[in-house]
């Protein structure tokens, strides 16, 4: 789903009070897993790929250059995977691509002359969305670069997700284990920054990943508290500035969701957002049926030919990737029909 689709899919999850799975695929199992869920749970997912995500769809036995050609067609490759086969599940399926800090541009520049090239042939872009991450910047710096690629994006019909504020933890190598607890936390008036240099370039046709006490991956509890209650006053504040007629004049998305609790989910999807990112949980799961699998067959597993039932028995139907995948499929399917219950997401197609 591309544009005004993909824009009346949002606002389909706002008014109904759901938000999206995005998750991170880093091979067609793990998409597959995803369309999979999503068409079990009859409700819209995002497919996304980070840049070590394209990378890896790409192959590792090519180097990702400074220029990082393998990483941008590893994407391709990826969202030309799964429009082939989206339609065929008959789920809406949107493709976003994952955090892109100022030294990946280039990786970025790459998806976009992919989307535009896309657009001359079908009319649309390749992908639904993009994240740009340039949180480490300045906010100024941060608004300026992100209004000159939405100003091009939005010229294909293609979607914008910006970062403010800092997500704590640590993923695809960027660390921000260490930083001050007061910097995890997003100001209203930072968010209204955002609004007020995207929305007239292209309007409804960005989100914001705020930073409300979220972290990237599993950790024991520390000194950082989830503050859902942050986006509930950030989007208040909005709407007082603007004085238009929305409750939720921002589109939120939950970075760092792993090993939060379904209340605060839910809590965070009632105040407008309406994706969240999934990555560590389903890195999880996958390993988790890989484990089982082998838990299970493991005396069927130690060679080719023989095992308890005779010395001489084969052991190909155990051993053939199609086996024990599909049990890290089938385990990361189920993570994900738990994802869409905690996002409230569950048969919001109906
Ligand atoms: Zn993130």
């Amino acid at each position: 789903m591309t544009g005004d689709d993909y824009l009346d899919v949002l606002n389909h999850a706002r008014a109904n009070g759901y938000a999206i799975p995005a998750v991170n695929c880093t091979m067609s199992p793990i998409i597959n897993a995803c369309l999979e869920a999503a068409k079990k749970a009859n409700a819209p997912m995002i497919i996304q790929f980070s840049n070590g995500g394209g990378a890896y769809m790409a192959g590792k036995g090519l180097k990702n250059e400074a220029d990082q050609k393998a990483a941008v067609m590893g994407c391709v490759a990826g969202a030309l995977h799964v429009r082939a086969l989206a339609e065929f599940y008959g789920v809406p399926v949107i493709l976003h691509t994952d955090h892109c800090s100022k030294a990946l541009l280039p990786w970025f520049d790459g998806l976009l002359e992919a989307n535009e090239e896309y657009f001359a042939k079908h009319g649309e872009p390749l992908f639904s969305s993009h994240m740009l991450d340039l949180s480490e910047e300045s906010i100024e710096e941060n608004m300026e670069i992100s209004a000159k690629y939405l100003k091009r994006m939005a010229a294909i019909n293609c979607f914008l997700e910006v970062e403010i504020g800092i997500t704590g933890g640590e993923e695809d190598g960027v660390d921000n284990s260490d930083v001050a607890p007061e910097d995890l936390y997003s100001k209203p008036e930072e968010i209204y920054q955002v609004y007020e240099a995207l929305q007239p370039i292209a309007p409804d046709f960005y989100s914001i990943a705020a930073a409300f006490g979220n972290v990237h991956g599993v950790y024991s509890p520390g000194n950082v508290k989830l503050t859902p209650k942050i986006l509930a006053n950030a989007q208040k504040f909005v709407k007082e500035k603007t004085g238009g007629d929305s409750d939720k004049p921002v589109y939120f998305v939950f970075h760092g969701g792993s090993g939060s609790s379904r209340e605060e989910i839910r809590e965070a999807v009632g105040y407008g957002v309406i994706k969240m990112n999934i990555d560590t949980d389903t890195q999880w799961s996958f390993w988790d049926g890989v484990k089982n699998d082998e838990a299970k067959n493991n005396a069927y597993l130690q060679g080719q030919i023989g095992n308890p039932e005779g010395a001489e028995k084969p052991n190909k139907k155990y051993y053939d990737p199609r086996a024990w995948i599909r049990s890290a499929e089938q385990a990361t399917c189920d993570r994900l029909l738990a994802a869409y219950e905690d996002l409230n997401a569950t048969n919001a197609l109906r």
